[in-house]
């Protein structure tokens, strides 16, 4: 549905605003001569409040702001609204502060801004088209489980998509599977990580992928992230990666080796920048992969020809023989087939930042070949690090959320641990870490759940809500109080999603719950939960089993399973009972299943 157009054309004699590509108006100052210095847009209603977009940082005549205000209030007015939410350059806002009043009640919020890896700056978010976003993020290679650190890309993606959807933009986000492609070592030559885990568990390819998607959906799920509008299957578009790589060569962007067909990176000069290097840095850091005839050491595969005459399980025709596309050209061809030539934000985990991305950036700029940048906004994340972590590993030595589980830790509490951190630092994980946010997520669930008394467990309480939407009900409320509660949160995400001071103001509200109504926290529950996903309020202590005391250790009880494991296998039932009834009475069950035992820490000691 088309916005209501609340914010027309407008003609005054120092300011000018008319219709512009994309849905926005541009802002002439008449007085200086500048022509489209700023940009308004035309303004969403819900309930009885209004939001407007604006931005006149570029104007220099106070006069002519002062006409884009009023423009803008009178017209709103003029539409029988009574509040106004006017987002504003931050730059800009002491001049509209000054200026706001009358019988209109305004309210100046800050614009989303986030940390840019092109340029690595602070920067507000302005889409390409008004009050929409295309959102890409570089999305798994179902070839093993996601380790806990895999996890964080996707609840930081969450974050962002949520924070835009807060603030009424509509998104369309997708996130790929990269089922072919993806070399061991990230490299341009040798194995596949889904044919190798294939040979390796014995199992067909589509087995494989299939377990190792659910696997990761099932993490996303308990996690509480949004599911994207799009799972491209990187194996569902190769004929379209053939003709994307194919154009590059017509253009003289690529050239064909015997090993396949290679991106030219010398052929573009801004090659690097998004890594912070030049050409020449990129060069120096490159990995020299062993490619006969490689024109430049930061060459990179479109397409790998297979040469050696094995049979391969995923292997395609093209015109540079037998083979399978490049892992870089497939987010390409995924992304723009499915959000245009041109999208707002791409994210991902910063090991993308220096190679991957870099890649991507260079062969659809090259593609293009229209003079813009590709994506305007390419947002990373840190990493969880697990120098700190000591505890039990699954098989194959990485650490997952189901591990964590096990544990007894609530896989929200693993959500809230990643939130009280800022995306951008990097994160030690420590069982012990886990397991304080185990507890606090317990301790912050039950604090308000007793604010919203008899309104807790509602179904409402995780119906999304946005900024506008919620200071409407405040306003409907009489509350001023929760609208600046409402604020205190708003200006936390949109500040480059700083969950962490989100949660800081919510802990200090959550001990005083009498400082708000009933009615009222149920606004502000809803409008925590848009934000974090946590799911507060419909959180019961009972979904809190006790997380593993610090006075049971993990090795102890694995040596005591494979104990038992030894007992069972020469079918001594009498010793592997008695060692399932001493478990017991440390609080660990037991659970022999035909993949193997698995335990769990039950009730208090
Ligand atoms: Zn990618």
């Amino acid at each position: 549905m088309p916005p209501t157009p609340l914010v027309g054309p407008f003609d005054g004699a120092s300011a000018r605003l008319r219709p512009a590509e994309p849905g926005r108006l541009a802002v002439d100052d008449l007085l200086l001569g500048a022509v489209g210095a700023g940009w308004v847009e035309p303004g969403t209603v819900a309930g009885d409040t209004a939001t407007v977009r604006v931005s006149t940082s570029g104007i220099t005549s106070p006069d002519a702001v002062a006409e884009v205000l009023d423009a803008i209030t009178s017209q709103v007015r003029a539409a029988g609204i009574a509040r106004l939410l006017l987002e504003t350059d931050d730059e800009d806002r002491d001049r509209y502060a000054a200026r706001t009043g009358g019988t209109l009640d305004v309210t100046l919020v800050p614009a989303l801004r986030v940390t840019n890896s092109l340029g690595r700056r602070v920067q507000r978010v302005v889409t390409r088209d008004a009050g929409a976003v295309g959102l890409y993020s570089c999305g798994p290679t179902v070839y093993s489980y996601q380790h806990l650190g895999n996890m964080r890309p996707y609840v930081f993606a969450d974050s962002l998509k949520r924070t835009l959807q807060w603030r009424g933009m509509h998104v369309q986000h997708v996130i790929n599977i990269t089922d072919v492609g993806h070399l061991l070592k990230d490299a341009d030559q040798g194995e596949d990580k889904v044919e190798e885990a294939s040979r390796a568990e014995g199992r067909s390819v589509e087995e494989i992928t299939r377990h190792y998607t659910q696997t990761y959906w099932d993490d996303l799920r308990s996690l509480n992230v949004m599911f994207p509008d799009h799972w491209p299957k990187a194996t569902e578009y190769v004929p379209r990666m053939v003709d994307f790589a194919a154009v590059l060569q017509d253009r003289g962007f690529a050239y064909p080796l015997p090993a396949g067909l290679y991106f030219d990176t010398a052929r573009q000069p801004g090659y690097g920048e998004l890594a912070g290097l030049d050409f020449d840095g990129m060069l120096e850091g490159a990995r020299v992969d062993p490619v006969e005839g490689k024109h430049h050491k930061t060459d990179f595969a479109l397409w790998r020809t297979f040469t050696d005459g094995r049979e391969r399980l995923m292997q395609w025709e093209s015109p540079w023989g037998l083979g399978a596309p490049g892992w870089h050209l497939e987010c390409s061809v995924m992304s723009m087939s499915l959000l245009g030539d041109h999208f707002d934000i791409h994210t991902g985990g910063i090991d993308h930042r220096e190679l991957h991305h870099v890649n991507e950036i260079a062969q659809s700029e090259a593609y293009l070949s229209d003079g813009r940048p590709w994506v305007r906004y390419w947002m990373h994340n840190e990493f969880l690090n697990f120098g700190g972590a000591k505890m039990a590993k699954s098989a194959g030595g990485i650490l997952r959320l189901a591990d964590l589980v096990a544990l007894g830790v609530h896989p929200l509490a693993y959500r809230m641990l990643l939130l009280q951190s800022h995306y951008g630092s990097q994160l030690a994980f420590t069982e012990q870490l886990a397991l304080n946010a185990h507890v606090a997520l317990k301790r912050l669930a039950a604090r308000i759940s007793e604010a919203l008394g008899a309104a807790a467990g509602g179904d409402g309480l995780r119906e999304p809500v946005t900024l506008a939407e919620a200071l409407d009900e405040a306003a409907v409320l009489g509350s001023s109080e929760l609208a600046d509660r409402l604020l205190a949160l708003d200006a936390a995400m949109v500040d480059d999603l700083h969950t962490e001071r989100l949660l800081a103001v919510l802990s200090d509200w959550s001990r005083a719950p009498s400082s708000l109504p009933v009615a009222e926290w149920e606004v502000l529950v809803r409008a925590v939960n848009t934000l974090t996903g946590l799911d507060l309020g419909r959180l019961r202590p009972a979904d809190f089993v006790p997380p593993l005391p610090p006075d049971i250790d993990v090795a102890w009880v694995e040596d005591r399973l494979a104990e038992r494991e030894s007992a069972r296998a020469v079918k001594d039932w009498a010793l592997a009972d008695r060692m399932r009834d001493e478990l017991a009475t440390r609080r660990i069950r037991l659970e022999d299943t035909p993949s193997g035992t698995h335990w769990y820490v039950t009730g208090e000691g």
